[in-house]
C-alpha cells in the first residue's frame, strides 16, 4: 500500500510504501518552529527508498555545524513547501513532513523532542514520552516501542 501527499500548490507529490501512518513526533526546537513559521513541526523517519517524489522538487544541502551534522532537503520549488529532508547522522532514512500527507488529519504524535523550546502554551499528552532536546536513536526508539 502507499500513502500519498505533496505540497500546498501540487507540484510536488509524493508516494510512501507503507501498509500504516509512519509513527510520527513532534519537534519543538527553535530551528522548526522558525522554519515552519509555526510552534513546531511534525516529522517521521520513514525508509528513504520508500519514498518516492516526484514534480518539481528542489533540493536544498545544508553544512554541518558544530551540533548538526550536513543535510539535504527536499521541497516544492513554487510554493515553498518542505516534504522531506536526509540527514547524514541517519543515513538511508528520509524524515517526512507530516503535514504533507494528504491523510494529515490522523497524525497524532507519539512522542515529542526539545519540549525545552516548545511554546508555553502547548499541553502535552501524559502518555507521549517527551525529550528536553534530541534523544540518543536508541532511547527514542525504546521511548516509542509498541505505540
Ligand atoms: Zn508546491
Ligand atoms: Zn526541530
Amino acid at each position: 500500500m502507499t500513502i500519498a501527499g505533496g505540497c500546498r500548490c501540487g507540484r510536488v507529490r509524493y508516494e510512501l510504501v507503507s501498509d500504516e501512518l509512519p509513527l510520527s513526533y513532534a519537534c519543538h526546537c527553535l530551528d522548526c518552529q522558525t522554519w515552519s513559521g509555526s510552534a513546531f513541526m511534525l516529522h517521521a523517519m520513514v525508509p528513504e527508498d520508500a519514498l518516492k517524489i516526484r514534480g518539481e522538487a528542489v533540493r536544498l544541502r545544508l553544512p554541518g555545524g558544530t551540533e548538526v551534522m550536513p543535510s539535504e532537503h527536499v521541497g516544492c520549488a513554487s510554493c515553498l513547501t518542505r516534504i522531506a529532508n536526509t540527514n547524514s547522522a541517519i543515513p538511508g532514512v528520509a524524515v517526512l513532513k507530516m503535514g504533507t500527507l494528504d491523510r494529515s488529519k490522523e497524525v497524532v504524535p507519539a512522542a515529542h523532542i526539545w519540549v525545552s523550546r516548545a511554546q508555553p502554551w502547548i499541553m502535552f499528552d501524559e502518555d507521549a514520552p517527551c525529550f528536553d532536546e534530541t534523544p540518543s536513536p536508541q532511547a527514542f526508539a525504546n521511548a516509542i516501542a509498541g505505540r
